[in-house]
């Protein structure tokens, strides 16, 4: 579902693929990229000070499709900020690889000296990008900011020899921008380490969309206008608050909206929509009650993409693929996105543990089955969860043998959405649902701006729940004899009967 590269799996599990960096999916086949983070508060860290590269703090971004040419002129107005300590002159951007860059100049409009070639990352031969060495006109000293901005042009076909999903493309039937495909320019060296340092970046952007008129564009972020002329419609948007990803769709959408949450169906596809609406609702009403409100919620959309297209999930936003969104047995992947709106902020080094994204929204998911479904359709599907995870140790043995804290070091984060699950299910039976509740509800409070690891959750576990939790971190944080626990199938009740 959501590879990102195909050697390296992001996401697990869940509607959405994460996006390109973090996402891990079913099964692990893909290398993905980082995948969405949680919906609602994002995993990644505020651009901080003394990072080795500068970070976009803001994009301008205006797109014109020409669908029935396959191809696109956009013009990217970067806002770069000096976050390394040292002056700096070259500022390095990678670029979908058949794009022409026709103009870089600063944002005055004056031109600036460029390098560019089309090479392989360095650390992932398969993937080829347009590398882009911008020389600025003056250095740019440690805090400060400058605009760099980049026209270019040309078709965009994906990357689906290296991820499988990427298939990002401009199309009569259905054209879809992300930054998977590149189709934004990256502040990123070549690399797969360096893109995803630029994907732990925070930004706001506004995007100007051109497309021939009966075309809908769908993005994730706010509508602002839609401006008609001569044939043709742009459709304007703004981030809603600092985010990490810009998604754009095009297409003939049918668009349902209620309660600050809107569909942009596929045509063909829109009698799902009000059931997705309807799920979507739902879903986020359950979790407020459950765990208190998301803060100021702005509205939720969900964009349909074709089949194969991977499902992401962003800030406010999910895409869908088509077979999820017929899919009425797919409903509960709905939550899952949805809860990722209840997510901590993460510390960087733990992050690619998915555990704080995934582990919860993958458990949070089975609270709304049982919810709306009843507590069959809820052991089954933790029951599904268990089994999916044994598949992986038989795949590999070191999905068993690598405690959780660990799965940052070798992209294990997938098993989040299996164990990981199983760790918060089994510790909500150990201390009961009204304890549960509130270490949730305190955990999200304390963490939603500073970010957290498994320390401070097990600190703050403990603190809520009075006692020691130190046996149940040992076998399923910090261990692996919950594997075993797993293996044999015994059931939640009698493990947490060890922690009680
Ligand atoms: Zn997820």
């Amino acid at each position: 579902m959501f590879p990102i590269l195909r050697r390296m799996c992001f996401r697990a599990g869940g509607i959405l693929p994460t996006v390109f960096l973090l996402a891990l999916i079913t099964p692990p086949t893909g290398f993905r990229l980082p995948a969405a983070g949680p919906v609602g508060f994002s995993p990644q860290v505020p651009a901080e000070e003394g990072t080795e590269l500068p970070l976009v703090t803001h994009y301008d971004l205006r797109f014109h499709l020409f669908p029935k040419e396959n191809n696109l002129e956009a013009e990217a107005s970067m806002t770069v900020r000096n976050t390394t300590p040292a002056p700096l002159i070259e500022i390095p951007f990678i670029l979908y690889r058949l794009f022409d860059v026709r103009e870089v100049t600063d944002g005055k409009g004056s031109p600036l000296s460029s390098t560019r070639r089309v090479v392989k990352f360095s650390d992932e031969k398969s993937l080829q990008v347009s590398f882009i060495s911008v020389r600025l006109g003056r250095p740019l000293s440690p805090g400060e900011s400058d605009v760099v901005r980049l026209k270019y042009a040309g078709a965009l076909w994906g990357y689906p020899e290296v991820m499988a999903y990427v298939r990002d493309r401009i199309d009569e039937n259905y054209s879809l921008l992300r930054p998977d495909s590149l189709a934004y320019p990256m502040l990123s060296l070549p690399s797969f380490q360096s893109m995803m340092a630029a994907f732990r970046s925070q930004f706001t952007y506004r995007a100007e969309v051109e497309v021939p008129d009966g075309l809908v564009v769908a993005c994730g972020g706010r509508p602002i206008e839609t401006v008609r002329k001569s044939g043709n419609a742009t459709f304007i948007f703004e981030s809603f608050k600092p985010t990490w990803r810009v998604d754009v769709a095009a297409a003939k959408f049918k668009v349902i909206e209620e309660g600050g949450i809107r569909v942009y169906a596929i045509p063909g596809d829109e009698a799902e929509a009000p059931r997705i609406l309807e799920a979507a609702r739902k879903s986020f009403l359950f979790f407020t009650g459950l765990f208190g409100e998301v803060g100021d919620f702005p509205g939720f959309t969900i964009i349909e993409v074709p089949e194969g297209w991977g499902s992401q999930a962003a800030d406010f936003y999910i895409l869908q693929t088509a077979a999820a969104f017929r899919d009425k047995e797919k409903a509960s992947e709905l939550y899952h996105e949805i809860a990722h709106n209840w997510n901590v902020r993460v510390k960087p080094a733990v992050q690619r543990c998915r555990y704080f994204d995934e582990a919860f929204a993958s458990y949070f998911q089975g609270l709304a089955i049982r919810e709306f479904e009843g507590e069959d359709a809820f052991e089954d599907y933790m029951g599904m969860r268990r089994d999916r995870f044994l598949k992986s140790c038989e795949r590999d043995e070191k999905n068993c043998s690598t405690p959780i804290v660990d799965y940052w070091k070798e992209e294990r984060g997938e098993n989040s959405y299996t164990k990981g699950a199983w760790s918060l299910y089994v510790l909500h039976q150990a201390v009961g649902d009204e304890t549960f509740r509130s270490l949730v509800t305190g955990f999200l409070r304390e963490y939603r701006v500073r970010p957290s690891d498994f320390q401070d959750f097990q600190v703050f576990a403990e603190k809520t729940v009075g006692r020691s939790l130190d046996a149940f971190f040992k076998e399923w944080i910090y261990g692996t004899e919950s594997s075993r626990q797993l293996r044999e199938k015994v059931d939640a009740g009698r493990i947490a009967a060890r922690y009680r």
